[in-house]
């Protein structure tokens, strides 16, 4: 991570380590200090209860801009299914329930797509971001992923449900690729292309 004492912070809202290390081999040549919420560990979670993954974004940047004063880049993504009727979607982190973990939410996710044709397993990972400013400006910039949803885990690599999204074009999983493979190709890798650019033109 940049520490250049001259450049402003830019704070990336979510502690988890996975969608750190994606974002930070985005953004690491921004002439911004990059921190995450690992570095602010006593704040109090924002409340994620918006409908679409837009809202949750907005809510959550503006929530911890407001709290720390620091430019604010937040995310909410996750995997829609179409066989599922779009779900997960925004319940994509507690898919499995309240405690629900990557592993718990990939079985419940294989469960429900048992016996689903290949033709009917179609899904995509979406990525809104937003960038909240002092000014009390809020930028939007976003990305999505199509895949196919497998009938078993292949990979060890990424997070989620990367080792059950097949991406056809590279024959393999987000969790067989390593993350500077998955950033060629992923949702959040676009949005952050987006997001770099907004960034970019608040710097000059
Ligand atoms: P969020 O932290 O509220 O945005 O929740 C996103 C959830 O969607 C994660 O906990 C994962 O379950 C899933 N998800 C989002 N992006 C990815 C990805 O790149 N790979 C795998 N799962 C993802």
């Amino acid at each position: 991570m940049s520490e250049r004492r001259d450049h402003p912070v830019l704070l990336v809202a979510t502690q988890n380590r996975g969608k750190i290390l994606e974002i930070k081999e985005l953004l690491h040549d921004l002439r911004f200090k990059l921190k995450t919420l690992l570095d602010y560990p006593d704040l109090a979670p924002a409340v994620e209860d918006g409908t679409t993954f837009q809202e949750n974004a907005i809510k959550k940047a503006v929530y911890y801009q407001a709290l720390t004063g620091l430019i604010c880049l937040a995310d909410d993504s996750g995997l829609e299914v179409d066989a599922l009727g779009g779900a997960p979607g925004v319940f994509s982190a507690r898919f499995a329930g309240d405690k629900a973990t990557d592993e718990l939410n990939n079985r419940k996710l294989l469960k429900e797509m048992q016996g689903v044709p290949l033709k009917d397993r179609k899904a995509r990972f979406c990525c809104f971001m937003a960038i909240a400013l002092p000014t009390g400006e809020v930028k939007i910039a976003k990305g999505s992923c199509e895949g196919i949803i497998l009938d078993s885990l292949q990979g060890e690599k990424g997070f989620g449900y990367d080792p059950l999204f097949f991406y056809p074009p590279a024959g393999k999983t987000f969790a067989q690729m390593s993350p500077e493979e998955k950033n060629r190709y992923s949702h959040r890798a676009k949005a952050l292309l987006e997001a770099k650019n907004i960034l970019q033109g608040i710097l000059t």
